[in-house]
């Protein structure tokens, strides 16, 4: 096969030892310190069989993240999107569904006519093919390939010999495998050790693939000695063993990578320049790293929610407030609230006691929402800074057409599938989801342009914009029908889809901030860009 996409260079990042280190961050971290000059997009290899993680389980999984073409894929994109600040595409993420399934439609079609499609090189060449296509497509100066799991797992293996073959490929010059891998330091010992690095390693070399660089995750930096060893048991310098260290936030990493002189390797390996402007970049994470041990000033958000139980289920939303923390120099700290357990305004008032905003974050299904509302019902009547997003937006309203509207038995009709009767349906199926029948991949996804209405607070935040696009997720609205009796009541529909009668921002003039967005912000907020609608959330928290 032959390298068709000349100008690419390629950086293949592998993991061993461990799930967990941090494969999606070290390779967000080498895209920023790269994204400089050069246009970089970044491959994500799962070994997994469904076509996109949208239908697992995120207590399982972690969040879906939503790209702006609709795909969904996993929170790693999300770290690329944020570290980069690209726009990634669902195309450029591969799960082995979505390679079979492109295989075997080609073998239906007749494009394999007279041959056994096989493991090698069939499906191997499907996966470089597709590395190629997208290289081209993008004009890419640098793809980075991000294998998910860690070698030993059989379900990456045809990524591997893929990736391993690539070399041939493309040229030894526009190549290079970085291994992340993990140093532990034991107890008692006291002492980094090299052992497991070593022994993941041999394992990456069966497989046919020499490791260039070695990211070693450690509690520390790594010490010259152990560099010298784990470089002399890999065939490389000692100055190609970079430290991993744990941070107290991850936006560290890529500062880390630089001072270990990862971006001069990479130079020189690869033949490309795109030195890092890190300044900006320092003095976010600076405010960071101090608000962390030494606040100037806290606030306390409350995050309800179902889903609590596994952080990175709303790993974006956690993000957005981190991002917002940083331009306004401001700690802030996180309260996890399980509405199935708040049975009423009082036991709301309770748990929400020493929080200075609030957040329903989205969601699906009836479990919590009654705690949910709740919630909202004491954040709007006591004026705390209140933020609901998709399902938290659209509870906002069912509470406000309940107990400001006087509409008993309002409800979102998604409830109804569970036995719950709805009197008044103000939230309902969008009307483009009525005939939907299979789950994957059908809700309204994706980015869409956002008209906003000027005079509004919506206006204001978003810098006097008129249109500005967000990401969606969701098969439900406000029920067009209810709008002029929620808006007669004081409720505004501030923010609207430029055609189509879809409510996606809605707030309530003369309360401190009470705003619902149908999108998700958190998808789009980036270090550089906080989004907001979380930014100004904190900044109404702080006052
Ligand atoms: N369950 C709601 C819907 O489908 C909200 C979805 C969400 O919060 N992402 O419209």
């Amino acid at each position: 096969m032959k390298n068709r996409t000349s100008g690419c260079k390629y950086i293949v990042v592998t993991g061993g030892v461990l799930s967990g280190l941090g494969k999606g961050i070290a390779a967000a971290s080498i895209g920023n310190l790269l994204s400089g000059r050069l246009k970089v997009v970044s491959v994500k290899c799962d070994g997994y069989l469904n076509t996109d993680p949208g239908t697992m389980n995120p207590i399982e999984h972690g969040e879906v993240f939503v790209l702006d073409d609709g795909g969904e894929v996993d929170m790693d994109f999300g770290h690329y999107e944020r570290f980069m600040g690209i726009t990634t595409k669902f195309h450029w993420n591969l799960t082995m569904g979505k390679v079979f399934k492109n295989i075997l439609e080609k073998e239906r079609r007749g494009d394999y006519l007279g041959k056994t499609v096989q493991f090698i090189p069939h499906v191997t060449d499907s996966i470089k093919h597709w590395f190629f296509d997208i290289a081209k497509a993008e004009e890419a100066d640098v793809m980075l390939i991000e294998v998910g799991g860690t070698v030993g797992d059989l379900e990456n293996q045809f990524y591997l010999e893929a990736i391993r073959q690539l070399k041939r490929d493309v040229g030894d010059e526009n190549i290079i495998y970085i291994h992340l891998t993990y140093v532990p330091i034991p107890e008692g010992v006291n002492e980094q050790k090299s052992k497991p690095t070593q022994m993941s390693v041999r394992m990456l070399n069966e497989k046919g693939i020499d490791p260039d660089v070695v990211i070693g995750r450690c509690p520390e930096m790594l010490t010259p000695p152990i560099k010298e060893k784990i470089g002399s048991y890999c065939n490389i310098p000692a100055s190609h063993v970079i430290s991993g260290p744990d941070v107290k936030t991850v936006y560290e990493i890529p500062l880390i990578y630089e001072k270990e002189g990862l971006p001069a390797i990479l130079h020189s390996a690869l033949g490309i320049y795109s030195p890092p402007d890190l300044r900006q970049w320092e003095g976010w994470v600076r405010n960071i790293k101090k608000n962390l041990v030494n606040p100037t000033r806290t606030v306390t958000i409350a995050l309800c929610g179902k889903y609590t139980a596994l952080e990175d289920s709303y790993a974006s939303v956690v993000e957005a407030l981190v991002h917002s923390g940083a331009h306004l120099d401001v700690r802030v700290n996180l309260k996890w609230v399980d509405t199935s357990k708040v049975a009423t305004v009082e036991d709301a008032a309770t748990l929400l006691d020493g929080s200075d905003g609030v957040i329903v974050p989205g969601g699906f299904g009836k479990r919590g929402i009654e705690g949910k509302m709740r919630v909202i019902q004491h954040a709007r009547e006591k004026g705390l800074p209140y933020l609901g997003i998709c399902y938290g937006m659209q509870l906002a309203v069912v509470e406000f057409a309940r107990n400001v509207c006087g509409l008993q038995g309002a409800n979102t009709t998604e409830v109804r599938e569970e036995g719950v009767v709805v009197d008044h349906p103000v939230i309902d199926i969008l009307p483009g989801q009525k005939n939907v029948l299979q789950k994957g991949g059908t809700m309204r996804l994706g980015g869409h342009d956002v008209q906003i209405k000027p005079g509004s607070r919506a206006y204001s935040i978003y810098g006097d914009q008129a249109v500005i696009r967000e990401r969606f997720r969701h098969r439900y609205e406000v029920n067009p029908d209810y709008i002029e009796r929620l808006e007669a009541k004081g409720l505004v529909f501030s923010g609207k889809h430029p055609e189509e009668n879809i409510m996606q921002v809605m707030e309530l003039p003369g309360h401190k901030y009470f705003m619902g967005s149908q999108f998700h912000p958190e998808l789009t907020s980036s270090l550089r860009n906080p989004s907001p609608l979380f930014y100004n959330l904190v900044k109404a928290a702080l006052e």
